[in-house]
Formats: structure tokens, sequence, C-alpha cells
């Protein structure tokens, strides 16, 4: 059988139509790319406010647009960047104003395919719908650099809701996650879901993870938002947890 061509990453370039868009809480919608297949999908959400709007996170970046996508366009976008890992910046760069931890600060600025894990991870990988690759050698992905370095206890008020952001290392130095207490979300990105958790690629750390992870089981909220995978209330959450500690056989 003859192995499919790998595609320019170039050609999988879409607006909006090329996004699966949810909405999964009254002024919150869970994004994700169409053209991958469901297992390689990352989450990136869109949180409505009344006086502005947040994108936490944006996806691989085959949306070129995100014209369309918010109910008021007029309305000033902030992103916060959960981290700086290839599956979640790709369309940070749409955003007028970035915030993220500066401990990966250099990475958002010069996304370089190493630095930001997308190798060696798409070498060779099936990724896409169909069963198609994309070729490493074409993969770009915009700078997008941080106007604001934020960490633990800083705080994006959106006017009907405030989102604050929790400095959770150990998925990557600088991962966040952030809690809109209004709507009881935990937006838990790559350092709880309920897929494979990465502690082991450069910039990880275990002992961080675990860390990030009991801190994160004190924390009071209805619904957990990963970057990966379900939905997760809070027993299936606090279960996850668990389940890694076993994984990695941690008393
Ligand atoms: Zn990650
Ligand atoms: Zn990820």
């Amino acid at each position: 059988m003859r192995a499919i061509e790998p595609v320019p990453w170039q050609s999988l370039a879409c607006g909006v139509e090329g996004l699966v868009i949810e909405e999964v809480a009254p002024g919150v919608k869970r994004l994700s790319e169409a053209a991958l297949l469901p297992a390689e999908r990352s989450f990136f959400y869109l949180v409505e406010g009344a006086g502005r709007d947040c994108l936490i996170d944006g996806g691989w970046g085959f949306c070129a647009s995100l014209e369309g996508l918010r109910a008021d366009p007029q309305k000033p976008l902030v992103a916060i960047a959960t981290h700086s890992h290839f599956d979640h910046i790709g369309m940070l760069h749409l955003a007028a104003e970035r915030w993220g931890h500066p401990a990966e600060a250099a990475i958002f600025v010069r996304p370089d395919p190493t630095a930001t894990q997308a190798l060696p991870y798409l070498s060779g990988r099936v990724v896409l719908i169909g069963g198609g690759a994309i070729a490493p050698a074409s993969l770009v992905q915009q700078p997008c650099p941080l106007h604001r370095f934020v960490g633990e206890g800083s705080r994006l008020e959106l006017s009907s809701r405030t989102l604050e952001i929790l400095h959770t290392p150990g998925h990557s130095p600088g991962s966040l996650c952030v809690l809109d207490r209004t709507s009881s979300l935990l937006f838990s990105a790559d350092t709880v879901h309920d897929g494979h958790i990465y502690d082991d690629i450069p910039g990880a750390g275990r002992r961080d993870l675990l860390l990030s992870h009991r801190r994160l089981a004190e924390v009071d909220f209805a619904l957990a938002l990963p970057g990966h995978g379900a939905i997760l209330s809070r027993p299936q959450f606090i279960e996850r947890i668990d389940r890694y500690r076993t994984e990695r056989e941690c008393p």
C-alpha cells in the first residue's frame, strides 16, 4: 500500500468555516479544527464578556481569520496563552493583545518547531481526516509575542465575568489554568485532561505537575474544559488526577 503524500501546512488554511464550534456554557464556545482527526484536535475557547472577549489558546493555526466567530467583533479581544506548544498557539496572532507566562515568552516571539514540540511530533504522523500527514518542512506558525506577562493571581476583567489565572507548571514551565468563578468553569489546558498527560518532554517536570494537580484538586468549580478530550465534571477531574498518580506509581 502506498503511503499518502504529506500535505503542506499552508494547504490547510481556512476561515471560521473550518472550525468545529460548540457552545459549552452561556458565552463560552469550544473551538477545534475540523481538518484534524478528533484525537489530534486541541480545544481552544472563546469566552465572551460584556466589555471584551477572551480567546484561551489558539489551536494548531489553520484558521486565518476569526471573522464571523464573535457576536460583536468591535469588542477588544485578549488572548490568554496557556502554554507555548504548537497545538495551542496557532491563532493567537489574530488577537490584538496576548497574555502569557514569562517562562515561555521567547517561544511566543519565535515559535521554532522544536521549541513548540511540533517536531518531532509531526514527523510521519497521521493527523488529518482521511489519513494524511503534514509535511514537517512546511510548518510555519505565526509569531505571537506576549504583551503582558501574567502568572499566579493575575486577573482579566471582561466586565460581566472575571477570569483568574493560576500558574500550574509541570506540563511546561509556564503552563497556566484559567478559572471563571461566575460560570464555575476551569480551563485546564494540558495540565489535566483525559488523554495522555505529557510530563517527559523538554520543559516538563513530573514533580511540578504533581504539585499543580494537588493544588487544582482544592479549587472549586463545576466543569473543567481541557485542552484535549472530553469536558470533565469535578469528580471526573479528581479521578483523572488520581489516575495520573497511579500511572506514574507515585505514592
Ligand atoms: Zn501541551
Ligand atoms: Zn496540547
